[in-house]
């Protein structure tokens, strides 16, 4: 596989030349949703910038092996191991089965993904399906000694693990700052010290999701899913992972921790990440009102949006930022990109009606030179979005007989379009929402039928036959009453 994409590395804060390790399969391991609600502006970021590396991937020729699990147990309220899991309290809250709180938000969450052309991943595993593997993971690391048991649970030994490793390193935190950012909580005491995490929890009584385990009844600690199913999925030594920002620490530190305490090693050799959105330049939060669900941004049902805006017009926005840059959602900004999206679509579209030459007086080779360029430069999509426009100013010069292309070209120019706007950025045509379609259809069909009255009277009936059979022809059932006509669609 000839090609030149680099990727930015988290762990060694810089862009390194991608090299599968075992080419030209490619393994990618993404931390997926928490199902315990609708899917938000904040699931949509890293949905769609692990979309574009695989269908990248995909393209460059790799056989990928996407691994997005959905978490369904262990995600409790609070970091520091304290707080009611988060699907057991929607459950509690809405008198539910457990599992029935994740099967509706789940179905919900892969429905919002295919609106936003998001692609399924190879093998999307629930972390409540592989308790086993969680507690044999956690076994390994009390056997290898970086961990302690305390009431029946199972913590990280952290502070022994740091004399070992180093417990820090892809946050670039070190012990002590961690030490004084964590806080004592009630229930702390279980641990030798605040810093340490859970590897499994024993269950309170009145605690629905449990299991047994050789310690307790009790469930697993977040952590412990994303490295026992990665391993499980993508074996010990993988490609990427990858995950928004705000997952660097804790969760993905404690990942890597994980499994160096119980390999010896990291599994992972590319460590990538999604940066984060906010809302007129807030932060998003339940509390603050800017929580804005994908759904509503579809429907224009949130009273922060001034119109609805398409999937597409949401995919093609966040794509307009590279990753690894905040975007700041806002309603000017959102039909900056609807504009820019229609600009696009209608060159594309018009592109049909190009009549090539014997010559061409356009670079068309450079331009998708660049757009490689672009895509391996660490995916680079502002960039790429930039050459596309480029592309939309030529097929625009062209129609208006300014500049030349040749067939050969035309061909090109086409298939640059296919490959990076739809392939690649996973873009697709999006059909009108709205009912000025419809409406325009039936005007037209008024306007036959008004003729078909003014032959009728005229008494020119083979005019008047012709547009009645062919009509009906075309589907449509149509009735003579005493004030003119009536007609529907069979
Ligand atoms: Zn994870």
């Amino acid at each position: 596989m000839e090609h030149q994409l680099t990727i930015y590395n988290t762990l060694t804060r810089k862009k390194e030349k991608f090299v599968p390790l075992h080419a030209p399969h490619v393994g990618m391991y993404v931390c997926g949703p928490t199902v315990y609600g609708d899917a938000h502006l904040g699931h949509a970021r890293p949905a769609i910038t692990f979309d574009i590396l695989f269908r990248y991937l995909t393209h460059l020729g790799y056989k990928v092996r996407y691994v997005r699990n959905i978490t369904d147990v262990g995600h409790l309220e609070d970091d520091a191991d304290e707080g009611e899991d988060k699907i057991a309290k929607k459950a509690r809250l809405e008198k539910l089965e457990p599992m029935e709180v994740v099967q509706f938000y789940m179905t919900r969450y892969r429905r919002t993904m295919d609106e936003l052309n998001v692609l399924p991943p190879s093998i999307e595993p629930l972390a409540s399906g592989h308790i086993i593997e969680q507690i044999q993971l956690v076994q390994e690391i009390l056997d290898k000694g970086y961990a302690y048991e305390s009431n029946g649970s199972v913590y990280f030994d952290v502070t022994k693990y740091n004399k070992d490793y180093h417990y820090g390193k892809l946050s670039g935190r070190n012990l002590e700052d961690v030490l004084n950012t964590s806080r004592e909580l009630d229930g702390q005491d279980e641990k030798r010290n605040p810093v340490d995490f859970a590897l499994w929890k024993r269950a309170e009584p009145e605690h629905i999701m449990r299991w047994p385990s050789p310690w307790s009844d009790g469930f697993p600690g977040w952590h412990c899913e994303c490295t026992a199913m990665g391993r499980k999925y993508l074996g010990e030594y993988f490609d990427i992972h990858g995950g928004g920002m705000d997952l660097i620490f804790p969760h993905h530190e404690c990942e890597i921790a994980q499994a160096v305490a119980s390999q010896g090693d990291d599994m992972v050799r590319y460590w990538m990440h999604n940066n984060m959105i906010t809302v007129n330049g807030t932060k998003m939060g339940k509390s603050l009102g800017n929580f804005i669900m994908l759904d509503e941004f579809f429907e224009g049902s949130h009273e922060l949006l001034a119109k609805a805006y398409s999937p597409m017009t949401i995919r093609f926005f966040i794509l307009q930022a590279h990753y690894r840059s905040p975007v700041d959602f806002s309603n000017e900004a959102l039909m900056a990109s609807e504009k820019g999206l229609d600009r696009l679509l209608e060159a594309i579209n018009s592109m049909d009606k190009i009549i090539p030459s014997e010559v061409s007086d356009v670079d068309i080779k450079g331009l998708k030179e660049k757009c490689y360029e672009a895509m391996n430069d660490d995916l680079n999509t502002p960039i790429l979005i930039s050459h596309l426009f480029e592309g939309a100013k030529i097929i625009n010069q062209i129609i208006s007989g300014k500049q030349k292309i040749d067939p050969t070209d035309l061909e090109l120019l086409q298939e640059i379009f296919q490959v990076f706007f739809f392939e690649i950025m996973g873009m697709k045509q999006e059909v009108a929402q709205d009912e000025s379609r419809e409406e325009a259809f039936s005007k037209a069909v008024d306007m036959l039928l008004d003729q078909r009255m003014k032959a009728k009277a005229n008494k020119d009936w083979d005019t008047s036959d012709y547009i009645r059979d062919q009509l009906t022809a075309l589907g449509f059932e149509i009735n003579d009453t005493k004030d003119g006509y009536d007609w529907r669609l069979k």
